[in-house]
Formats: C-alpha cells, structure tokens, sequence
C-alpha cells in the first residue's frame, strides 16, 4: 500500500507547457478522481505517475520513494486503459495471466490470482473467451482484472467507462467503488465526467490548462468552488451563471442588479465588492424554480420532462441562459415569459476575475 505525492510537477512537449507545477498529495488508500475538459492534461498526468512519460521538473512520489526515473514495471501500480487494450489473439485468462507470466510467476500463483480476480469481478464464465466474443462491459472487467492481477498499490485508470453505454457506465461505476472498498488501494482515476467525479472521489482534483484549480471533497468544490470555473464543471444541469452589476454594498450584504433590471441581495466577503462592479451570480438550477412572484424574468425555450421534475429552459433579457427545476405543477410555456423565484441556497457571487467572493455560512471562502 502507498499514497502518491506530486511535488511542483510540470511536463513540456517542445516549448509547450502541458502540465504546470502541479503539487498533491494522494492518501494511502485514498479514491481521487482527477476531473477537467478534453485536453487539460489528465492523461498526461497520470502517465508520468505510471512511468509512461517522462517528468520535466518537479518529483513524483509513490509511498515514500521518488520514482521519476523508476521504470513503470517497478512502480508497483497498475493502469486501466479506456480503449481495454487486450491482446485479441489471447483469451481473457490469457491477457490476465500474461503480465505475470512474462516476469517468471509461478504458473500456481497465476492461476489462484485469476480465480481470485475472476471471482471479484464475476468473470468466470468469460475466462475461455477472446475479447471479441466479450462484450464492452466484459472486457473492461477483463482489463480491470489484469490490473488486480499484479496486485498493485495504486491502480490508475484513465476513463476506463467512456465507451460503455450510459446503463453499464453506471453500473460499472458502482463495481470500482465496490473494488476499491474491498481491496483498500489508492486509486486515480481520471475523467472528464462530472457525475463520475462526484459520486466515486473522496477527493476530486479539478485540471484546467495544466493546473490544478482546486481540491476537495465532492460536496465541498460543490458547495464551495473557489472560481466560476470549478461552479461551472461540477453539478448537471450546469450552475446558471448570471451577469450582473453591485448596487450597493452594506457591509456583507451586496444589492445585484441582473438582466432586466432584476434586483437581489447576496452576500459576500466583506471589502470584496464595490458599488459598480460587474460580477457574475451563480445560481445552482435546484434553487431556481418558475414561480409568479419570482425576481428574474425570462422567455420559456424548452421544457424538459423528466418525471420527478420538470426542467424550465429561459433566455433572460441580455441573452443569457438559465435552466430551473419545477417539483410539481404546471411548467409556463414555451415562448411565453416567466418569472424565476430563488429559494434557499447559496448565491454565489464571482468577482470579474471570475474568483468566488461569496460568503459561506460558517463563514470563511
Ligand atoms: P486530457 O487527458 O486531459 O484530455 P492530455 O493529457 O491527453 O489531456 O493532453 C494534454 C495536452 O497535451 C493536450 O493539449 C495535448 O494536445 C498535449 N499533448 C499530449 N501528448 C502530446 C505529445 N506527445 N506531444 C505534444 N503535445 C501533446
Ligand atoms: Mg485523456
């Protein structure tokens, strides 16, 4: 068992800086889900922690040994690939079997070690197949079990559900996180899935250009983002994420005047904001809901059904977009103007460097 420690980190390709002093410390034992857009540098994070990319400055740790120029075999992790990357020519017994066959193991200790990974991932039936007669869900187990088979003490995966279709994917979710309280490994997993962050991480890390934006537990970078960024990647439907000017500040308490004259009170870090300051508010979808009172006033687009609530799509006066949640009664209708209350919850206020200025009860960023 080990915890991983990432130490001002950086990658370059050429002149092109893909990683950016990056430092993190992953738990013995810990699930960290590295999460941010297509081309953020997850991937290549998570290959200089294996071994399969060179670092270009910093140290990477894994238990208390440097491994920057450790070869990946000898790292004592284990990779989960999205594309599976069996051997089609191997059976699923084979492809397990052949990472410690070409090191020298026991073939006795080979086979106790599939039935063991076998019988985890309920793959006995399949052992006998190649991957084509597997199905996708099939031979992503098979390349789980391959990585359970060399009994690592960090297993690192790289969007291994991706091309899964939505029912397995969630499924498949629920067997990794069953795997990881069995097996009590660290595990990093990276994504670009919000949902898939939230719901398997003790700690999500979100990347954006090479950097690490912030770090916490699910509900805290949910509750607490540090930037509209972080607001914006975590939570589906996304955060709304609204225009406006200070009106007047009273102390911690801020008047935002939003598309169509629209006024309401947030409140914020005291001294962070003055009378004329464009900021954005950030309004999760589940504190907004069409109502005849409400504050912010839009033209209906879209009506999403999804029976335990109905989804209100609005266009406000400057263009902007908002999407509500409507428990109960009677979505307005398209193309006519509605009005959107906010109910209890965080209002979120971002600065125009777009950094979180917002009060949190208990005070605090
Ligand atoms: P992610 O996994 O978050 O989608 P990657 O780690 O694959 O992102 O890539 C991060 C950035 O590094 C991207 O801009 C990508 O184009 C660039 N990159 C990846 N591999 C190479 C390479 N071998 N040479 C040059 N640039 C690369
Ligand atoms: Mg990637």
């Amino acid at each position: 068992m080990a915890g991983v420690s990432l130490a001002g980190v950086s990658k370059n390709y050429g002149a092109v800086n893909v990683i950016r002093d990056v430092s993190l410390t992953i738990n013995d034992g810990e699930f960290v889900v590295f999460v941010g857009p297509s081309g953020c540098g997850k991937s290549t994070l998570l290959r200089m922690i294996a071994g399969f990319e060179g670092i270009t400055g910093g140290d990477v740790l894994i238990g208390v040994s440097r491994v920057n120029e450790m070869a990946a075999r000898d790292r004592g992790v284990a990779m989960v690939f999205q594309n599976y990357a069996l051997y089609p020519h191997m059976t699923a017994r084979e492809n397990m079997a052949f990472g410690l066959k070409n090191i020298g193991t026991p073939k006795a200790e080979i086979t106790a070690r599939i039935d063991k990974a076998a019988a985890i991932l309920q793959l006995e039936p399949y052992l006998d197949r190649k991957p084509r007669a597997l199905s996708g869900g099939q031979r992503q187990r098979v390349a789980i079990g391959r990585a359970i088979m060399r009994e690592p003490d960090v297993f690192l995966f790289d969007e291994p559900l991706s091309n899964l279709d939505a029912a397995l994917r969630v499924s498949m979710r629920t067997e990794i996180a069953k795997l990881h309280h069995r097996l009590g490994a660290t595990m990093i997993y990276v994504t670009h899935d919000q949902t898939e962050a939230m719901t398997m991480a003790d700690r999500i890390v979100v990347l954006r250009a090479g950097q690490i934006e912030q770090v916490g537990a699910p509900i805290e970078l949910y509750e607490r983002p540090v930037n509209a960024f972080v607001a914006g990647f975590l939570g589906a439907p996304r955060i709304n994420l609204i225009p406006a000017t200070v009106a007047t500040v009273d102390g911690e308490v801020v008047e935002l005047v939003c598309p169509g004259d629209a006024r309401m009170t947030a409140k914020v870090r005291t001294g962070s904001a003055k009378a004329g300051d464009k900021v954005t508010l950030g309004l999760r979808p589940e504190i907004l809901s069409p109502a005849d009172e409400g504050a912010l006033s839009g033209t209906v687009d879209v009506v999403e059904q999804l029976g335990s609530m109905q989804l209100v799509y609005a266009t406000l006066a400057d263009g902007t977009s908002i999407v509500s949640e409507l428990r109960g009664g009677t979505a307005p209708a398209i193309g006519s103007v509605g009005r959107f209350a906010i109910g209890n919850g965080t209002r979120h206020v971002f600065n125009a460097e777009k950094l979180s200025i917002t009060l949190h009860s208990g005070g605090g960023a």
